[in-house]
């Protein structure tokens, strides 16, 4: 098992690598104890060279003070043999030499230097030869100095002396017994030398001690030191194992490992580490944990971000592939955005994107999971649902957004929104697949209007639509060459008189079967294929006939034509109008453009401009579908509008919506503040007219005022509520 880890180890060249490298760093304990042993050594090693040294000296020292005793009581005890024959001087000398094992020899010499006799420790000694005549006239020099001997050492051995001394007997010099004068301090001596005395000295037993005696302190000390290294190293590994005991934590900490526990160390400096390490651990996962929150959500909203999302979205994939369920997938984004921003400024948009992210939440289910896309959109995924349930709740999202009112600045911001769902059966299509799809639905369902969602086509459906995309194409190119558009004009009538004060131009579009369509059904596909701005001037040329047609009976007639966005792309739009009512003899006074919200929202400078000219014309402005955006107020009275158009949803059920009314009457002060007339549409019954005229509004458009027709009517309603019933009573059947 070992070996074959050890192959897998060796094969691992990173691993490998590590161990080398491991073994090949320095060990703290031993650089320790090697430094201390080093240290206790060099010590060691310099008190034994200084106790060598010393005891040297200590006992050359000895051997001067030795040398100089020995010669003076040998010298003293050898003179009496000079002078007479003293056996028991000879006796007394001999028992002196033989008491002292460091002398060698003493022989006394005559003063012509031949040896008179010698006294030898060592019985084997060669007979004493006479002394040179160098050494004795040296030795001779020497009496009565103040060192009266000569030292030398051996040659071979630094341990061995021979000292040389002169010996000599000294008398006072003195006239009489009698005459002798003891207070005379130094009296003159008389000195005669009698011979010379010479001693060989070997002290290797002193050295032999010292040396012996240094061999035991060396072993001492380097048992001494033996012990210390065997004790010292485990003291040492004793106190840094608290250091090796972090290893293996830190080593997890480095893993990423933040529930990493440290032992409570004994020492003071290592316990400081293992707090500094615990206090970067906390500090770590706390930081984990921001960068989490991070990663995973959005900082204004705090929902999923969009990383997170498409995580989510991935495993619900997946998940869906074994479960075999279905899921729904919306991607929001929301209507005119731009809009709150460059009014009240992004901090107010940003304002506005939690608020709205809030409701979102309140909206959907709690399994379902909302995610802040990036900007204005937003994305939901439910988990769990069919078709039917992804509508239900793409209605509720729709409308709940529609019913939030966000104040800002005294304006009020009615967030809208454009969803696109797509459908997630079974494993088919990853996650970018699908919000792509979504995204698609989005793009369509602000195409179709916003404010709505939109079920993303799946393959069958989507080429079906293509079909019918691509024949309505067809259908309307031919229309345009072929003129086979029609134009009716639907009446606008006061409310309080009855009149008609003008007429909406409406187009529609023939079927192969002959019936009218209205444009809900091709304009969409018409802006898709890029034939709009070619509808709005084919529009313009045949409103400009149609006035030219029917003005003649009908002096006061006047027509409101709606423009698109994709008419301003047009930088000649004002010329080709300026030319259309030259030719038809069209007084811009009787001409009312309209523009919808979101243009009048955004007005960039090219439409700003275009519309400036239209109003050289003189024809006069109104403002379409008010209330289908950010209703804000503020641009009511910022652009200048003759007309503000209240969009049906509002009239649809006015007589139920106490909010609509409200919001109804709101827009009719503000616009008669800022000059201009509210006209409301949609108006399908009597009490909603009756109703309206109490709640401000000037003008009304809807079946019940008067439906489209393919000549301009001029047709009153009636004034009071009883005449109205009559008249709807007297229509009806
Ligand atoms: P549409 O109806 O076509 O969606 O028009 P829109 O005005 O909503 O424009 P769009 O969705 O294309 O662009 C979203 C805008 O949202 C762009 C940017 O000015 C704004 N926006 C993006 N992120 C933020 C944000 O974090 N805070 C704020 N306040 N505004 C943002
Ligand atoms: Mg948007």
């Amino acid at each position: 098992m070992r070996a074959a880890i050890a192959a897998i180890l060796g094969r691992l060249p990173g691993l490998s690598r590590l161990k080398v490298e491991r073994r090949s760093k320095r060990v703290l304990v031993h650089e320790i104890l090697s430094i201390q042993i080093f240290s206790a050594a060099l010590v060691g090693a310099l008190a034994i060279a200084t106790l060598y040294w010393g005891g040297q000296w200590v006992l050359q020292d000895n051997y001067d003070r030795w040398a100089l005793q020995w010669t003076e009581e040998l010298n003293e005890l050898g003179s009496p043999l000079y002078l007479n024959e003293d056996s028991d001087a000879r006796v007394r000398l001999e028992s002196y030499v033989e008491r002292y094992s460091e002398i060698d020899r003493v022989v006394y010499y005559a003063t012509n230097g031949s040896a008179l006799f010698s006294v030898d420790n060592d019985a084997a000694a060669p007979p004493a030869a006479g002394l040179s005549d160098t050494l004795l006239r040296d030795a001779t020099a020497v009496v009565g100095s103040r060192q009266p001997y000569l030292l030398s050492h051996a040659d071979l051995d630094p341990r061995q002396f021979e000292i040389l001394a002169p010996v000599w007997t000294e008398s006072i010099v003195d006239d009489g017994l009698f005459g002798f004068d003891p207070s005379n301090a130094e009296p003159e001596a008389k000195t005669e030398l009698v011979g010379f005395i010479s001693i060989k000295l070997d002290f290797i037993i002193f050295h032999d001690r010292l040396l012996a005696n240094i061999k035991t302190a060396v072993m001492i000390l380097l048992t001494l030191l033996f012990a210390f290294a065997l004790f010292g190293h485990r003291a040492l590994r004793n106190a840094l194992k608290s250091f090796s005991q972090l290893e293996q934590p830190i080593r997890e900490l480095a893993k990423g490992n933040l529930e990493v526990e440290f032992k409570p160390a004994e020492h003071r400096e290592i316990s400081d580490i293992v707090e500094a390490l615990e206090t970067t651990a906390t500090a770590l996962s706390e930081r984990d944990a921001e960068l989490l929150e991070l990663a995973n959500h959005d900082s204004l909203t705090g929902l999923f971000n969009r990383r997170r999302f498409m995580e989510e979205l991935q495993n619900a994939v997946t998940e869906l592939a074994q479960n075999g369920q279905s899921a729904a997938l919306f991607f929001i984004d929301l209507d005119q955005f731009k809009y709150v921003n460059d009014a009240c400024g992004h901090p107010a948009g940003d304002r506005l994107i939690r608020k709205v992210a809030d409701e979102l939440v309140r909206s959907v289910d709690e399994d379902a999971i909302v995610a802040r896309f990036g900007g204005d959109e937003f994305a939901v995924l439910f988990p769990n649902a069919d078709r039917e349930l992804a509508r239900s709740n793409a209605e509720l999202v729709v409308a709940n957004m529609r019913s939030m009112a966000h104040i800002e600045d005294d304006q009020v911001f009615h967030p809208h929104c454009s969803i696109g769902v797509t459908m997630m059966r079974g494993a088919h299509l990853n996650h970018d697949e699908l919000i792509a799809q979504a995204d698609i639905a989005c793009r369509e369902a602000k195409l179709a209007g916003r404010n709505r969602f939109h079920f993303f086509n799946d393959a069958e459906s989507f080429e079906n639509e293509m079909l019918a995309d691509v024949g309505w194409m067809n259908r309307l190119r031919t229309a345009i060459d072929e003129d086979k558009f029609e134009l009716l004009f639907q009446p606008i009538n006061r409310i309080d008189t009855g009149d008609t004060t003008h007429h909406e131009v409406l187009i529609r579009v023939q079927s192969e079967d002959g019936k009218l369509v209205s444009p809900e059904a091709f304009l969409p596909s018409a802006v898709r294929f890029g034939l709009m701005s070619e509808i709005d001037l084919w529009v313009i040329r045949h409103a400009a006939r149609a006035y030219a047609q029917h003005s003649e009976n009908q002096p006061q007639l006047k027509l409101s034509i709606n423009l698109s966005a994709n008419a301003f792309e047009n930088e000649d739009l004002h010329v080709f109008v300026k030319e259309a009512f030259a030719e038809n003899d069209v007084p811009g006074e009787h001409i009312i453009l309209e523009i919808t919200e979101s243009l009048a929202i955004r007005r960039p400078i090219h439409v700003e401009r275009q519309v400036a000219e239209l109003r050289k014309l003189g024809c006069e402005i109104a403002l379409d579908d008010f209330g289908t955006g950010y209703s804000s107020f503020s641009y009511l009275q910022r652009l200048h509008f003759d007309y503000i158009k209240i969009d049906g949803a509002f009239v649809q059920d006015l007589l139920k919506n106490p909010v609509d009314q409200k919001m109804i009457k709101l827009i009719a002060e503000v616009g008669h503040e800022a000059g201009m007339q509210i006209i409301a549409e949609y108006v399908q019954d009597a009490e909603s007219l009756a109703l309206l005229g109490k709640l401000g509004v000037d003008m009304a458009q809807g079946f019940f005022v008067g439906r489209p027709s393919t000549v301009p009517r001029f047709a009153s309603t009636p004034i009071s509520l009883d005449s109205r019933r009559k008249r709807q009573a007297f229509k009806s059947p």
